[in-house]
């Protein structure tokens, strides 16, 4: 028989695992679900920008499934397939099983798109990398290309130039949408350089990436460097949610205000959802409010 919870949390990122938090401390029975490793994107950030007290992105997630496990959440590793109605609860149907929920918070997140251009894939590893915290002291003294000209380009880019004698960015436009701040700092680090109106053909090269083919001003033209970091947004994870859900043009689910979909019962918050600012405290904030939404339709 399916085992029975109050709410179902799918996915444990930073919202996921807050929701979860806040819910079991209000006295619900509680169940995170995750296909992949906890903690999602910021897993790949050690300085969180706007979110005091913690020290990395990985620090700040293994406190909360730790402080989850300790208050008696149930942790599983699965990957959801499907959310269905039945007679008033939720049959969340993974890979392994099903389990019922009386309520649900899709709090799935989301990924890194890809550039799709030639020989991104061929060097992934090689070269091509989407984790500037990891992978930067692997290019110590070297160049390197950032593509994208959001938060996570200009984040990533600051921490590159830690390491590197040189960090282009390729932006396709000819304004940054990121933060005023990141924009300022990168501004004032001589080792970055903005390349506007730029984007990036192929990647090319023999065994690692030593070169990328880029097109600015109609004109294409090879750049040497040693390695590729882009950050060209995100897509969610979404594609197990009802589909009775609405998706907005990026395919992010469709709330109201409460956090709740056209699905009565069916919750979404975070990176997954259409409206999400993308500053982690406000992450925490709807993980909050959904969970008060949760156990005040459960009271
Ligand atoms: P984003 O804000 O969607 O920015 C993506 C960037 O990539 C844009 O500059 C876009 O250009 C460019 N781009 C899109 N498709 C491209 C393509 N095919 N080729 C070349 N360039 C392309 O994505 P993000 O920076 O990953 O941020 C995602 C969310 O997380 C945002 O809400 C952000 O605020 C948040 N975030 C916050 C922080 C923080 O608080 N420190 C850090 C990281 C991310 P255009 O500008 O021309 O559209």
């Amino acid at each position: 028989m399916a085992q029975n919870f109050d709410l179902i949390v799918i996915g444990e990122g930073i919202s996921g695992l807050t929701c979860a938090s806040h819910a079991t401390r209000a006295g619900l029975k509680v169940a995170t679900i995750e296909s992949t490793l906890f903690g999602g994107l910021v897993l790949n950030v050690n300085e969180l920008d706007g979110y005091p007290g913690a020290e990395s992105g990985t620090n700040l997630a293994s406190e909360l499934m730790q402080s989850n496990a300790d208050a008696g959440v149930t942790s599983l590793q699965e990957e959801v397939d499907a959310i269905k109605a039945k007679g008033g609860t939720f049959e969340v149907a993974t890979k392994m099983g099903a389990y019922s929920a009386r309520q649900v918070v899709i709090a799935s997140g989301a990924r890194l798109k890809k550039l799709g251009v030639p020989g991104e894939k061929e060097f992934e590893g090689k070269g091509v990398s989407s984790c500037a915290d990891c992978d930067a002291p692997m290019y110590q003294n070297e160049e390197v290309i950032v593509v994208g000209g959001g938060d996570s380009a200009l984040q990533e880019a600051l921490v590159l130039a830690k390491f590197c004698s040189k960090v282009h960015i390729a932006h396709r436009g000819d304004k940054l949408r990121a933060q005023k701040h990141l924009v300022d700092h990168a501004g004032a680090d001589p080792k970055i350089s903005v390349m506007w109106k730029t984007t990036v053909e192929a990647i090319l090269g023999g065994k690692m990436v030593e070169k990328v083919r880029v097109k600015r001003d109609g004109k294409s033209e090879d750049m040497a460097c040693a390695g590729v970091f882009a950050y060209v947004g995100l897509e969610p994870n979404a594609a197990f949610a009802p589909q009775g859900i609405a998706r907005d043009a990026g395919g992010n689910l469709v709330t109201n205000a409460a956090f709740e979909t056209a699905v009565p019962g069916v919750y979404a918050i975070g990176a997954v959802r259409a409206g999400y600012s993308g500053l982690l405290r406000d992450a925490a904030v709807e993980a909050k409010a959904a969970a008060d939404a949760v156990r005040k339709r459960l009271a």
